[in-house]
């Protein structure tokens, strides 16, 4: 396969884009975006300099400064913040509450599309997200929009963080799509471009073969 694709994955909470977006890039030999690692950092570092998240400008600032650097394409991928491994921090409950504040605020988008395309430039990357059919990446080889059952997407979240309760978890991922789908800035959708797959009742390991079995065929499809 010698084309080097840009493929987008979209979707809500524990629809399961993280985890074949790695396997995937993986296989591929690509490059894996995690770009909620980047919103997270942000919000990390709005939490560290004092910054009210519902400060649009000042949050805008300091995205537009933080040395965020995404470190390791496996399953061990980390993500530093000037010049700290955070990868453990941005993935506890107070980033995570506090993330869609911060991603809903149209200054802090601008300021971080330029790290993503950067990141993505040349293709042979797999970017994971929100807005990467819709916004960042419109001209991607490949979009996907990865959802299920919210029931399912919460047991998901709940085994990954070892949480027994799961409602609690569906409670909580329930109110962060809320705001990721109702924001007025890139708010999540499903582009009409993309394949919406549902993995309500799929494996994880079934999906990333779907991918890429889309994936080789777009390779191997003739340009236009
Ligand atoms: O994917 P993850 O759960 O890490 O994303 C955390 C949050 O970051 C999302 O709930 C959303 O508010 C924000 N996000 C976003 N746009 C992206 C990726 C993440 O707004 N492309």
């Amino acid at each position: 396969m010698t084309q080097r694709l840009t493929i987008a994955i979209d979707g809500p909470a524990g629809a399961g884009k993280s985890t074949c977006a790695r396997r995937l890039a993986a296989r591929l030999g690509y490059r894996f975006l995690d770009t909620g690692a980047v919103y997270r950092a942000v919000t990390l570092a709005a939490l560290r300099a004092g910054v009210d998240p519902d400060d649009a400008h000042r949050v805008a600032e300091l995205a537009r400064d933080a040395r965020i650097v995404l470190e390791g394409e496996g399953p061990t991928g980390r993500v530093h913040l000037g010049g700290e491994d955070v990868s453990i921090e941005i993935r506890g409950p107070v980033v995570t509450a506090l993330v869609p504040t911060v991603a809903a605020h149209e200054p802090v988008r601008t300021a971080v599309i330029p790290f993503q395309r950067d990141y993505a430039a040349g293709g042979g990357v797999v970017a994971e997200g929100r807005d990467m059919g819709s916004v960042v990446f419109p001209d991607a080889d490949l979009k996907f929009y990865l959802d299920a059952d919210e029931s399912v997407r919460a047991a998901r979240r709940a085994a990954e963080r070892g949480e027994t309760d799961v409602a609690k978890v569906q409670v909580e991922i329930g109110a962060r799509d809320k705001t990721d789908k109702g924001r007025k800035t890139a708010p999540l959708v499903c582009p009409p471009d993309a394949e919406r797959i549902d993995t309500t009742n799929l494996s994880l390991d079934v999906v990333v073969e779907m991918l890429l079995a889309r994936v080789q065929a777009r390779a191997e499809a003739p340009r236009n």
